[in-house]
This record gives structure tokens, C-alpha cells and sequence, in this order.
């Protein structure tokens, strides 16, 4: 089973980057903003909660995340592999995936991270915003919270995956398909 994190600062390209992936690998997408965005249009319990944080541009309390996780997992039984995006973005939610994918026996083959520098996230956050209708997208401050937050909470989990020797930086500046051909590199490289 190929299980992938798709890890790398907001605007790096993960939505963009997993979309391709799942097409060829044939892999169950789990990306944690997209659901969290469609309960907040559907203005669940959930999505009432979480709005608040998400707006801000912060991160969303780790039980809520593992819990709607977990919730995804077990309804995707005939998954042949996962695509993580956007998760874990903190060292407990990754204990946390760690933990349920070890208790399944499927656990994690890679984490791939986008490295994309802090200005041209900035642009292409900036950029999205005209279209994507995201508050979290639309107010410098916002943008830069988020970069922040980051840098914060979300970095550390990248060492948590080096320590398993699972972490491959991928140059996530350039054409989407020469991005694409580094993270088809690193997974058949591993997946043979
Ligand atoms: P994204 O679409 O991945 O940029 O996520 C949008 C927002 O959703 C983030 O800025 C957070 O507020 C929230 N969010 C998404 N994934 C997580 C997560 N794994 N942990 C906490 N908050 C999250």
C-alpha cells in the first residue's frame, strides 16, 4: 500500500500536485482544508467550529482534525493507498496518523515536501485569492499568519518523518509537470 504526505507551506502546490498523483497512482485523496472548507459550506457542527480558526488563517485544534481523519479512513476501506494533504500539520497529529496507520498495518511509504520560498508563496496565495473565494487567502495579514503558523507548527513535523528517514525535499518551484515528474521520481523509486 502506498501511502503518501503531500507536505509543504500553504501555495506550495500540494492541490495542485495531488490531483495528478491520484490520477496515476490511483489513490484515496485526504486533504484536510478541502474538508473542512465543504463543512463549512454545508455549515455543519463542524464547520461552525472551525471556521473561526480557518478564517484567521490558524491552525484548527488537533482533536477535531484526527478525529475527522480517522473518520475518513475508515470510510475509504477499499483504498489502495492514501494522499495525505495538508496533514499532519503538527508533530500530535502526526503521533496521531502514525499511530492509526500502524494499528491498519498500512503505514506511512514517503512524505514528498514542496520547497517553495516565502515570496512566491506569498504571489501565488495572492493570486488564488482573486478566484478561490477564501477569506484565509484574500488579506495580507491572513497570508502571512499562515506562513507563519508554519513555520511555527508545521515545520517540526517534517523532522519527525526525517528521523523515520521518510523525507524527500522536492524542488516545488518550476513547471507543474517537470513537479510532477520529482514526485513520480521519488515514489516509483520507492514503490518497485
Ligand atoms: P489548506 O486548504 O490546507 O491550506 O487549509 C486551510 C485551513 O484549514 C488551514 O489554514 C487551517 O486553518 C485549516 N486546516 C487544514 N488542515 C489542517 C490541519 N491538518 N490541522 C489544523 N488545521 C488545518
Amino acid at each position: 500500500m502506498l501511502n503518501i504526505i503531500l507536505f509543504g507551506p500553504p501555495g506550495a502546490g500540494k492541490g495542485t500536485q495531488s490531483e495528478k498523483l491520484i490520477d496515476k497512482y490511483q489513490l484515496t485523496h485526504i486533504a484536510t482544508g478541502d474538508l473542512f472548507r465543504k463543512h463549512m459550506g454545508e455549515n455543519t457542527e463542524l464547520g461552525q467550529l472551525a471556521k473561526q480558526y480557518i478564517n484567521e488563517g490558524n491552525l484548527v485544534p488537533d482533536s477535531l482534525v484526527i478525529k475527522m481523519v480517522e473518520d475518513k479512513i475508515n470510510s475509504a476501506s477499499d483504498a489502495k493507498g492514501f494522499i495525505f494533504d495538508g496533514f499532519p500539520r503538527t508533530v500530535a497529529q502526526a503521533d496521531a496518523l502514525d499511530e492509526m496507520l500502524e494499528q491498519r498495518d498500512m503505514p506511512i511509504s514517503v512524505m514528498l515536501a514542496l520547497e517553495v520560498d516565502d515570496e512566491e508563496l506569498k504571489t501565488r496565495i495572492r493570486l488564488r485569492g482573486k478566484t478561490s473565494g477564501r477569506a484565509d487567502d484574500q488579506d495580507d495579514a491572513k497570508i502571512d499568519n499562515r506562513i507563519k503558523v508554519y513555520k511555527e507548527e508545521t515545520l517540526p513535523v517534517a523532522e519527525h518523518y526525517n528521523k523515520q528517514s521518510k523525507y524527500r525535499g522536492i524542488e516545488g518551484v518550476g513547471s507543474i509537470d517537470d513537479i510532477f515528474g520529482s514526485l513520480c521520481a521519488e515514489i516509483d523509486a520507492i514503490n518497485q
